[in-house]
């Protein structure tokens, strides 16, 4: 397979002469697959990937990208194994099998490995990770994976298949009825308008839509014509940003009410509260919510817009994912699975948490096998021939929650999660310059709509906490002075 920064695609793009707006791009099925892809990358993932690609430079994805920084600063003690808070770090993707023959594979966390146990009876798919035998020496050794039977990767069908995707990363089949509607919907009476180029495109041109896909409601336009978002006049752009042609609201009914984890207990918080703004300052938490707030990191993006009913308000990446439903299976899509995929992604194995508050399911465990004669580990769904043993996997995180308690957190409004000390809290109120008079000590619970809700505002807000839970701060009584 060629190197990541080798791959090219091309693309079609019709643009609109005059005012440098990209109508839509015709893109083949390998593109479509990379896009697709993004709904199946975990929110850490994209963290992670954006820092490394841009540098300082990395765009800020609402409080995403400080809540991943308070991780990394945060000590390895607090976590009941230091393996936990790697994976939390470097999230796998649950359908990591399942796009590693894309033809660019942006995630660069392989599918599964393999490390098993001195004793040859354990084994995990992280390093640094301690086993479940008694005379355990803490050594794992790397082994090689075979993986049977060959598993349907990519998620688009029919290799003849192209589609347009628009400028606002509505994906959509490549028909005479999808053109219509694109063109209507931009007010094109005359086709004399309209301009087609052929572009090649690559590595640096996927990072700028995995970006766009998250801040921009024009990524194609920005990119292909390597223009700012300000080049466009936003008279122009407000004209030009068609509403959705994709006819879904059948998707959000069916997602109502389908996010509530029946036994999910609420969590309580002590937040202090600028009075006159209604501004949290900081919030004063157990192990409980900071393990949920880290465990954002591990659900994939197409699960976050699951549970918030493809409606996210983050750049563009919500029409890719409401236009998905629109595409059929056999003709467009590979399978039902395909599309469960990225329409309902899974969470990582054993990133499932007992303080998790939504509704989600995680992978299931692969069984693997340890082969006899050699040095090589299969993965299979039946017992193969020619076996030793089948392995025990181990729960990296050791217990059935990452964060170790009791232990009292304090989170501020960008959600970075430190342990409290005097000098750090009065240095936070140093910055924020307000007479403490104007703080009021308020304490909340978190149950699914809070905690919706300050998912939804930690994609696009850096006050997450304000944003998330504003609504709920004058509902719940108002407590301690
Ligand atoms: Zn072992």
């Amino acid at each position: 397979m060629a190197a990541a920064e080798e791959v090219r695609f091309s693309l079609k793009v019709i643009t609109l002469k005059e005012s440098c707006k990209v109508l839509y791009a015709q893109v083949d099925i390998d593109f479509a697959d990379v896009l697709l892809s993004f709904l199946t990358l975990p929110l850490g993932t994209i963290v992670r990937l954006l820092i490394k690609h841009y540098g300082s430079n990395a765009p800020i994805l609402g409080s995403l990208n400080s809540l991943y920084a308070g991780l990394q600063d945060l000590d390895s003690s607090h976590f009941w194994t230091e393996a936990g808070k790697f994976m939390l770090l470097n999230p796998r993707n649950s359908s990591g099998i399942q796009c590693s023959r894309l033809k660019l594979q942006i995630d660069d966390i392989p599918p599964i490995q393999c490390f098993e146990c001195c004793n040859g009876t354990c084994v995990s798919m992280y390093n640094k990770v301690k086993c479940l035998c008694p005379n355990s020496t803490g050594t794992m050794i790397r082994r090689d994976l075979e993986i049977e039977p060959k598993m349907e990767t990519g998620f688009v069908s029919a290799p003849t298949a192209s589609f347009l995707l628009t400028d606002d990363l509505q994906i959509l089949a490549n028909s005479p009825t999808s053109l219509f509607r694109i063109l209507k919907l931009n007010g094109i009476e005359h086709t004399n308008v309209l301009e087609e180029r052929t572009l090649t495109v690559g590595l640096k041109e996927i990072m700028e839509l995995l970006k766009g896909s998250l801040v921009s409601k024009t990524p194609l336009t920005d990119i292909i014509l390597c223009l700012s978002t300000e080049a466009v006049t936003s008279n122009e752009r407000k004209r030009l940003s068609a509403s959705a042609i994709y006819e879904t609201d059948a998707l959000c009914r069916t997602l109502n009410g389908q996010n509530v984890r029946p036994d999910s207990k609420k969590i309580n918080i002590k937040a202090f509260v600028q009075k006159s703004t209604n501004r949290i300052l900081l919030a004063e938490t157990r192990q409980d919510l900071v393990d949920f707030l880290f465990s954002f990191l591990a659900i994939p993006l197409g699960r976050v817009q699951f549970l918030l009913g493809g409606n996210t308000c983050a750049g563009s990446i919500s029409n890719l994912y409401r236009s998905i439903s629109n595409l059929e299976i056999g003709e467009h899509m590979k399978s039902r699975e395909a599309i469960v995929r990225l329409l309902q992604p899974q969470l990582p194995l054993y990133c499932m948490s007992s303080y998790q508050i939504f509704s989600l399911d995680q992978e299931s465990s692969p069984e693997l096998y340890r082969l006899c004669n050699s040095n090589r580990v299969k993965l299979s769904v039946s017992t193969p021939i020619g076996i030793c043993r089948k392995l025990k996997m181990i729960d990296p995180k050791g217990q059935d929650c990452f964060v170790k308690g009791p232990t009292t957190f304090m989170v501020t409004d960008d959600l970075v999660v430190s342990t409290p000390s005097s000098t750090s809290i009065i240095s936070i109120l140093n910055k924020i310059k307000i007479p403490l008079s104007d703080v009021e000590e308020r304490e909340l619970d978190i149950g699914m709509e809070e905690a919706l809700s300050i998912l939804k505002a930690s994609l696009t807000s850096t006050g997450a906490l304000t944003d998330g839970l504003k609504p709920f701060l004058t509902r719940q009584p108002k407590q301690k002075k």
